[in-house]
């Protein structure tokens, strides 16, 4: 495919989650895991009240309480602030708070938000790998000396993402890491993409940016000239944008993307 507009690619932006990091079934696992430390909670603090207790509370509840609340952020909040993990368990349990009647008091469970925030970070950590051809890829771009970086999303804070960052041994491949924390804007907002184009100092024309959620990672991405590659690692999905250049299904095409492109 011919490319008027560009001559050579110099950078390559990458989202994270699910892109070079298999953190879809993690994250499943991750919230399981969770509802069910609640509901432990739930049943130890039931076991020291007195009076009897008419209702309890399953994980499986739980779990479907915090889903609709990490819906109703999820890809709707645009402040940083609004994808913190400590607020949607501080929301699940006020939500439980007005639907069931507990017989607890469910401000020790909302004091109890930091520590739940930290063990759903650790135990998702620990579940989500990278891509197999992730880190090769990353080498072989660097080797043909591109510039890397990333625009990931906040996960509430810029110091959790960042430790995120590190646990997965990225950190040491990228240039220029953007947190959406950077710019107090989520993507799909086009000064995440401004934000890198100022610091690196290049053409948007001279970079490429890779992610699996089209309508968040690469619209924008598009809209200010970069070239955009749509990753389907992690998905079976027969769809195509306009504003996508490439779509792969392993993340080590971007190679031969970059290759065909500054040949
Ligand atoms: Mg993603």
């Amino acid at each position: 495919m011919f490319w008027p507009f560009h001559k050579e690619v110099k950078l390559v932006c990458f989202d994270i989650d699910n892109t070079l990091c298999d953190s879809g079934s993690a994250e499943s696992e991750t919230e399981a895991y969770m509802a069910e430390i609640i509901a432990k909670d739930i049943k130890k603090l039931q076991s020291k009240v007195k009076r009897k207790i008419k209702h309890s509370c399953s994980s499986v509840t739980i779990l479907k309480i915090f889903n609709d609340i990490k819906n109703s952020h999820m890809h709707h909040d645009l402040e940083p602030e609004g994808f913190s993990r400590n607020l949607w368990f501080k929301e699940t349990i006020e939500h439980l708070d007005n639907d069931t009647n507990l017989g607890i008091s469910m401000n020790t469970l909302i004091k109890n938000s930091d520590m739940y925030e930290k063990k759903y970070w650790d135990f998702l950590s620990s579940k989500a790998k990278l891509f197999p051809n992730t880190l090769s890829t990353l080498d072989s771009l660097r080797s043909k000396g591109l510039k890397l970086a990333t625009i990931t999303d906040s996960d509430g804070k810029r110091e959790i993402k960042i430790n995120r960052i590190k646990t997965t041994g990225l950190d040491k491949y990228f240039d220029y890491v953007i947190t959406t924390d950077d710019t107090g804007l989520n993507k799909p907002a086009i000064e995440n993409w401004q934000h890198l184009v100022k610091i690196s100092g290049l053409k948007p024309s001279e970079c490429i940016m890779v992610g699996d959620h089209p309508d968040i990672d690469l619209v924008n991405a598009k809209k200010l000239g970069f070239i955009t590659v749509w990753t389907k690692e992690h998905l079976n999905m027969d769809l195509h944008h306009k504003y996508v250049n490439y779509e792969i299904k392993d993340i080590k095409e971007v190679i031969d993307i970059v290759e065909k492109i500054n040949r």
